[in-house]
């Protein structure tokens, strides 16, 4: 399995605050360099959302303007995905970023339950969304919470929705949604096989604990894998992680463990199918 592993880094999230882990990184700057630390342990694509002062999740452009401004400067060639998901509402300021134009945004194609609330994706927002990304050229990254987000994804490049074969993330691990299931991965792996083509992309997504079951699920099955704070704020029951950059080096471990080499951001573009770079 020579095919190169794309590691992305989700950064920060909607959730986990400085209490749960002093290392989360909740101002612009702060974002920066724990981007930076993780572009160069290893990680060529940074999943992103903002917070405010208080560290409450919010979608407001100006600071995801900013946030794209210091990783454009300090990670140069880095693919910068950020989050139209994000648990801050279920009207169109969860895509007011679009316009920005980052190289991928995340796009939730269904509803389904979170821990303590119902994760609304309501129909008109999904059409919305993936009509302003294709407005403004963002690749989608498909957050499959469920097996019929990856059908849906599919009906939506058939209708010209999805510009691209769907890049789909099979999301495991979070409570009241799917769980890390093993035959349940190899269904959803099945079905991108069978509706996008053997060589399509995908990758996926632990929750907790589950996110170095999934890193090793993905890397193994020549996927490609995401780590980072917002999913997983420790390294094992007992350790902090103590940075973003951290958890991308246990994921370059098993990359190495699986023979994989970790992807350039230019093999990363490649395999992708992004734009090139902007200036
Ligand atoms: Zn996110």
């Amino acid at each position: 399995m020579t095919t190169p592993c794309i590691i992305c880094v989700a950064i920060t999230g909607s959730v986990p605050t400085k209490a749960d882990n002093p290392a989360v990184p909740t101002t612009i700057s702060e974002q920066v360099e724990s981007t930076h630390a993780a572009f160069e342990a290893g990680a060529s694509i940074v999943h992103a959302h903002v917070r405010n002062d208080d560290q409450t999740p919010t979608s407001d452009p100006e600071k995801f303007a900013r946030l794209m401004e210091g990783i454009a400067e300090h990670c140069p060639g880095m693919i910068i995905q950020l989050s139209t998901g994000g648990r801050s509402g279920a009207g169109p300021e969860r895509g007011g970023m679009l316009p920005l134009r980052p190289d991928m945004a995340s796009l939730a194609v269904g509803s389904n339950n979170f821990p303590t609330r119902v994760y609304e994706n309501p129909p008109a927002l999904v059409d919305w969304l993936a009509a302003e990304m294709l407005t403004h050229d963002v690749k989608p990254e498909i957050e499959a919470f469920d097996l019929s987000h990856i059908l849906k994804a599919g009906e939506m490049h058939r209708n010209g929705q999805i510009r691209d074969t769907p890049y789909v993330q099979f999301v495991m691990g979070v409570k009241n949604a799917m769980p890390a299931d093993r035959h349940v991965f190899d269904f959803y792996l099945a079905t991108v096989r069978r509706l996008f083509g053997a060589d399509a992309p995908w990758c996926a997504a632990g929750i907790g604990a589950n996110q170095a079951v999934l890193n090793d699920w993905a890397i193994s099955q020549g996927g490609h894998a995401r780590t980072g704070l917002e999913d997983n704020v420790r390294l094992d029951r007992h350790t902090l992680a103590a940075s973003n950059a951290a958890l991308v080096r246990r994921t370059v471990a098993v990359c190495e463990q699986y023979s994989r080499p970790v992807a350039t951001w230019q093999q990363a573009r490649k395999i992708l199918g992004l734009r090139p770079q902007t200036a």
